[in-house]
């Protein structure tokens, strides 16, 4: 079953349309850029978090040793290659289908079998428990670019990425948690036996199964310990690059970005403006050919019957959105304030009609959606030709 959004709940969009706010909105990174803490402050021994500082720093060094002295002194079966490939799978999909579209979101309602995968192959992705890491992100959505967003891009690439892991929490967001979550008791098993768990499924389960295959070390490291240092660095892009590299295409209202080579590394999570801009959905890539395998699973899992009530934007939204991303780049690039009041009601009369549309529930069999969208298409890309009149 496919859940169509209402338009209330999803992130409002419009702005009003003054030049001086679209504008105001496309130098909002300048203004981020002076937010930053000096490195030299900021990273100070008094202000780290001692497990996660050590637990960063030695994974990697651990990993490529390790991984090192296997290639220069072992043969690695294909079963344990299989096994890594099988491990950064099972986590990195339980980190983006599972704690993220799943439990950050809501996004779809999944069996309990398959948030139980989830929950124990999150775990063994070393990123915290799914309560904590969904409350997280919960508050990265709300106050995204803000001094409020845990992981607030205006502070840089570094702090983005990894930087704020390293950090101690602040006071006031300990143990604060959404209801939710908590009245979820498979979430608040996983969060109550985090550690065991997840020195179990990452480390010591790969070694396990490994030693089935031969060699316990090479489990452990490859499966164990060089998949966690890469599953950390694929998902913490989304974070830092997702919200740098890419196109600006459903809303100029935050710093995410789409991007289907971010998507390639990142489990599909690369078209992150339309993430940003239509939380909930399920979907990150839209169309058939965008590069979303989370999406992909999740949709299969419906088909299984072992997923349901997955939730996709009301197409009107979404052909809005992005009309007025192109409408404000056109804004800031025209000087001619009379075209740009013209392009700006024709929009907002658009914007009534598809509403109306959309209320009405007629668009889905027919082509009134699209001669619309095309025609405002049409006049943005000619719009020099426009009268202002
Ligand atoms: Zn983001
Ligand atoms: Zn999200």
């Amino acid at each position: 079953m496919i859940i169509l959004l209402n338009s209330d709940i999803c992130p409002p969009f419009y702005n009003s349309f003054t030049n001086e706010a679209i504008t105001a909105c496309y130098h909002e990174e300048e203004v981020i850029q002076t937010k930053g803490v000096s490195m030299n402050t900021r990273y100070q021994l008094k202000n780290l978090n001692l497990t996660n500082t050590v637990f960063l720093i030695v994974t990697p060094i651990l990993a490529i040793t390790l991984t090192t002295y296997i290639f220069l002194t072992q043969t690695v079966s294909m079963p344990q290659y299989a096994l890594l490939i099988f491990f950064y799978f099972a986590t990195g999909f339980s980190i983006t289908a599972g704690y993220h579209r799943l439990f950050a979101h809501r996004a779809y309602k999944a069996h309990w079998s398959v948030k139980l995968f989830f929950l124990l192959f999150g775990a063994a992705t070393f990123q915290n428990s799914c309560l904590k890491w969904a409350t997280d992100h919960r508050r990265h959505h709300t106050n995204v670019d803000t001094e409020e967003d845990p992981y607030n891009i205006g502070e840089g690439f570094f702090y983005a990425h990894i930087g704020w892991v390293l950090l101690k929490e602040k006071e006031k967001y300990m143990n604060q948690f959404p209801k939710d979550l908590v009245n979820d008791k498979l979430v608040m098993w996983q969060h109550k036996y985090y550690l065991p768990l997840c020195a179990f499924m990452g480390l010591f389960l790969p070694g396990l199964i490994g030693m089935a295959f031969g060699s316990f070390l090479q489990g452990f490291v490859l499966a164990g310990l060089f998949r966690v240092v890469f599953v950390h660095h694929a998902t913490f892009f989304i974070n830092s690059l997702c919200h740098m590299v890419g196109s600006v295409t459903y809303s100029s209202e935050h710093t995410a970005k789409d991007s289907w080579i971010m998507a390639i590394f990142t489990y599909g999570e690369g078209y992150h403006n339309f993430h940003h801009t239509f939380q909930t959905d399920y979907r990150n890539g839209i169309k058939w050919f965008h590069f979303d395998p989370s999406k992909w699973i999740i949709w299969t899992l419906s088909k299984l019957g072992l997923a349901k009530n997955l939730k996709i934007t009301a197409v009107e939204d979404i052909e809005l959105a992005k009309l007025q991303v192109q409408m404000e780049k056109k804004l800031v690039s025209s000087e001619n304030g009379g075209l740009n009041d013209r392009l700006v009601t024709i929009f907002e009369q658009l914007r009534t009609n598809l509403m109306e549309q959309k209320r009405s529930r007629r668009l889905g069999d027919s082509d009134t959606l699209g001669q619309l969208c095309q025609q405002y298409s049409y006049l943005l890309d000619h719009f020099r030709n426009l009268s202002p009149a």
